[in-house]
């Protein structure tokens, strides 16, 4: 496994769980900690969260690191296939050559073969254990005083509880606001406000919940003032995210939402079918997958053509993302 702070090779069963150059100790250990079908190592992790955000030039969550990571071992199934076909054909020619068995004993292995194929495809990593792993990382990160734990572009807490400086960000709300974007959840709003999706893109954002609260008495005034206002709606695939447009338009709601136009931007199950993100992702999350789970710059460019457009999410994301490969190299554990 390769150490992260001085690229040594370091031979984990041999020279122990320090660096033998200088002196790391590893987090990951290959040999207990696996994503999926691959040994999780300290490189390989670090390399994930670098391509995620992007060398550390963008925000992301943790469903969002999750889902990136349980992606990358997903086999196809094709491809496991064609491995184990390759491999029989293989071992057919060597046995035949050395010990000139013949060739119908040898086929007998393809049915073996295709179900350790079938094994290695269906592995993936469980949001629980991940969650174990990031939790196991932070605390190792303590005890060993690392100055950077790698996990600062990591979104876990509300982050926008204060109004911003003038002076830092100034008329960041009025730039006469002529669009608004409703998000399910709180950390939906940091997700985008923080990668500074609502300036490039002149748009409002708050939550369902009227996250953050400072914002709320402005965008009532835009929603009463305003009829012009374009109102956006961004959900969790699932029951209770696909509900969230009726929820805004309840007469009983707060938002009092009930003879405005709203546009669902939301995810849903089925749109979540045409993505790439596996079947047994979504399951982890039990028939409730956040939007946040998908990745940051997918996402922002999808959503992005749906405002510029009036296309719906599932349309822009497979128009722009259809061929996207998200995989990390495995030449770093
Ligand atoms: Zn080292």
């Amino acid at each position: 496994m390769k150490c992260p702070k001085c690229s040594y090779n370091h031979k984990r069963g041999k020279d122990g769980m320090s660096c033998l150059n200088c002196k790391r100790h590893f987090i990951f250990d290959p040999k207990r900690h696996a994503n999926g079908s691959k040994s999780l190592t300290d490189a390989y992790f670090i390399k994930c969260i670098e391509k995620l955000s992007q060398n550390h030039t963008y925000y992301y969550t943790e469903d969002e690191l999750y889902c990136f990571m349980a992606q990358q071992t997903q086999r196809s199934l094709a491809g496991c296939l064609f491995g184990a076909a390759f491999l029989t054909f293989f071992l057919t020619g060597i046995l035949h050559a050395l010990f000139e068995w013949g060739i119908t004993p040898v086929f007998l292995l393809i049915p073996l073969l295709v179900f350790m194929a079938v094994r290695v495809s269906n592995k993936t990593l469980s949001r629980r254990k991940w969650a174990k792993f990031l939790n196991y990382w932070r605390k190792q990160c303590k005890k060993f005083k690392y100055e950077d734990d790698q996990l600062s572009g990591m979104i876990t807490s509300p982050q926008l509880l204060e109004k911003p400086q003038p002076a830092s960000e100034p008329d960041i709300y009025d730039y006469g606001a002529a669009k608004l974007l409703i998000c399910e959840h709180d950390i939906q709003v940091d997700w985008l406000v923080m990668n500074k999706f609502h300036a490039e893109n002149g748009i409002v954002i708050i939550s369902e919940n009227f996250y953050p609260e400072y914002l709320t008495d402005k965008v009532k005034e835009l929603i009463n003032t305003n009829p012009e206002l374009e109102i956006y709606a961004l959900h969790n695939a699932g029951y209770h995210g696909e509900k969230m447009v009726s929820r805004l338009r309840d007469p009983l709601n707060k938002w009092q939402l009930g003879g405005k136009e709203i546009v669902d931007l939301g995810v849903s199950m089925e749109h979540l079918a045409k993505t790439k993100i596996k079947d047994k992702i979504i399951a982890q999350y039990s028939s409730n997958f956040p939007a946040h789970g998908i990745m940051y710059h997918q996402f922002s460019q999808t959503l992005n053509h749906c405002l510029v457009t009036g296309v719906t999410f599932a349309a822009a994301y497979a128009a722009l993302h259809s061929d996207t490969s998200t995989s990390v190299s495995g030449d770093f554990g």
